[in-house]
């Protein structure tokens, strides 16, 4: 007979793995099967994000910000570095640790929380039943109440750029380059694109970033798109918009491209070229013909608000179902579907769902745009303030960017906080908890900030919502 459990879930990203960790601590049997291998061949939990996403492109991240910080910020401080130089063993090894260390700390959790790792594919059988198939091909099948959905996402491929990782490059193997590429291309402006391209031109690639869409970042607010991509052709990215690749050839250890905009045809050719044009939900081989669970057209799982999937016992979270594709949004997910297992109030909000890319500047938005608001017709009014005016930021030689509040035009409800800057990565969760809260400009204005922090920079900016703000002109 198979072992029987309360909840199922399948994929240890940080969806799976917080909902595995909180069913166990409300007292249900839980097993969590992920079929993810590291890079010493072993189980690896924690999903993209940990393994091959959200912390390793931190780390990178943050490496390259120190290095390209000891000649572009220290020398306005009045320090200089001779002679700089980046071990790349020593750069790519230091984010593999972190990876390591948090990819081994699921597992110390799993342990601690008695939730049962299995190490396999995990396919859905009618009647919740799993089947898991291991590497070796052995297969064993598991049974529970609920079974949870959490299987991810992968990166879209083109057709004509396939993925090999030698030089087209996706989002993992563009975390473990191992010589700095002279000529790096991009396809697609996006989070992954501008995130990557940065840490490479950090470390002094030539980098041209391929965009399809005429405009820059349209997921973010408009103004503060304008002030990102003026301080990324700064840094050195060199944006084409409009820009569609249309081939990408492997010759002579390099690739060459095709791409059209609209002054016709052009080549470029590139060492390394990294794709990042959008990931897809999957679920190749998760579910068996007769589960009833269904994908839409863009292969998500179908779920509805309380991420059920209408299948008695099933239900499905994460980067795998409608929503935004981020770490936190899973989780939470994770969370709120153990707690409605195990009869209890659920709650996730994809209305204050926050947004960060970790560039540099920083950008953070929750909320919506001023074109979204524009277009469903909600009258609201705006105030912005520059980090130019923040004695913080100027310290720091970090004056870039600004914080803009947007409020409902007759109730002052917030709608929107829009942030481009240093530190707005932290920043944004002040706005977070008052958009949770249902809090208005006011509100967000009459709370005293520390002085002299980046903080006062949100502060002032719901100030100048009534043009009030004290350290600018309104
Ligand atoms: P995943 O993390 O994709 O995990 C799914 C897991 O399920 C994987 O381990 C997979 O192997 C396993 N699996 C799939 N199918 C099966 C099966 N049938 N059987 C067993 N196991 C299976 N988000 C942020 O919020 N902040 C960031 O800074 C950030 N940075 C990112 C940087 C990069 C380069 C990338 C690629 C993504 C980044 N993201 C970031 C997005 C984030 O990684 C995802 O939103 C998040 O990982 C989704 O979590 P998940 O648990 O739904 O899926
Ligand atoms: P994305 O959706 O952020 O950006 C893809 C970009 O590629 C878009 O601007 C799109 O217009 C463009 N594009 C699509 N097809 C193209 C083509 N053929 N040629 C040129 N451009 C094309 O996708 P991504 O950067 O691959 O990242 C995927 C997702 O992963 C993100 O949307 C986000 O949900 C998540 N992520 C989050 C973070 C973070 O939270 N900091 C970091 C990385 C990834």
């Amino acid at each position: 007979m198979s072992e029987k459990f309360d909840v199922i879930v399948i994929g240890a990203g940080p969806a799976g793995y917080v909902a595995a960790i909180r069913a166990a601590q409300l007292g249900l049997k839980t097993a969590c099967v992920d079929a993810f291998v590291g890079k010493d061949g072993k189980q690896a939990l924690g999903g993209t994000c940990l393994n091959v996403g959200c912390i390793p492109s931190k780390a990178l991240l943050d490496s390259s910000k120190q290095f390209y910080n000891l000649s572009h910020n220290l020398p306005a401080h009045g320090i200089s570095v001779e002679n700089a130089k980046v071990d790349l063993g020593t750069f790519i090894g230091r984010k593999d640790k972190i990876v390591k260390q948090f990819t081994g700390g699921i597992g110390q959790l799993f342990k601690a929380n008695k939730v049962t790792a299995f190490f396999g594919k995990g396919k859905l059988l009618k009647g919740n039943n799993v089947e898991i198939t291991g590497n070796d091909g052995s297969k064993q099948t598991i049974s529970a109440t609920n079974v949870i959905l959490a299987s991810g996402s992968v990166p879209i491929e083109l057709p004509f750029a396939k993925f090999d990782n030698k030089y087209i490059l996706d989002n993992a193997g563009a975390l473990d380059i191992n010589e700095v590429p002279k000529r790096l291309g991009v396809i697609g402006a996006g989070v992954i694109g501008l995130e990557l391209g940065s840490v490479w031109r950090r470390l002094g690639s030539e980098v041209t970033v391929l965009e399809a869409l005429p405009d820059f970042l349209g997921v973010a607010d408009a103004d503060i798109a304008k002030i990102a991509l003026k301080e990324f052709t700064k840094l050195g990215l060199d944006i084409k918009l409009g820009a569609k690749l249309s081939k990408a050839e492997i010759k002579n250890n390099t690739v060459a491209l095709t791409y059209e905009d609209k002054d016709g045809k052009h080549e470029l050719t590139v060492d390394k070229l990294l794709v990042a044009v959008g990931r897809r939900a999957y679920t190749d081989g998760l579910l068996a013909d007769d589960t009833g669970v269904k994908v839409d057209e863009r292969g998500r799982i179908v779920v509805d608000e309380h991420n059920h999937t209408g299948v008695d016992g099933v239900w499905a979270i994460g980067d795998a179902v409608r929503g935004p594709m981020l770490a936190h949004k899973g989780s939470e997910e994770g969370v709120a579907v153990a707690e409605w297992i195990a009869g209890k109030a659920g709650h996730v909000n994809l209305d204050t769902v926050p947004w960060v890319i970790y560039t540099e500047p920083e950008i953070a938005w929750a909320g919506k745009t001023e074109k979204q608001l524009k277009d469903e017709g909600v009258p609201y009014k705006v105030g912005t303030f520059p980090f130019a005016a923040i004695g913080r930021a100027v310290a720091m030689n970090e004056a870039i960017g600004q914080v803009k509040v947007i409020a409902h035009a007759e109730t002052d409800r917030l709608l929107g906080v829009h942030m481009v800057g240093p530190g707005v990565s932290e920043l944004i969760a002040e706005a977070v908890v008052a958009m949770e809260f249902k809090g208005s400009a006011e509100d967000l204005a009459r709370i005293v900030h520390a002085h002299p922090t980046l903080s006062e920079a949100v502060h002032e900016a719901a100030l100048s919502v009534d043009k009030r703000a004290i350290h600018k002109g309104n």
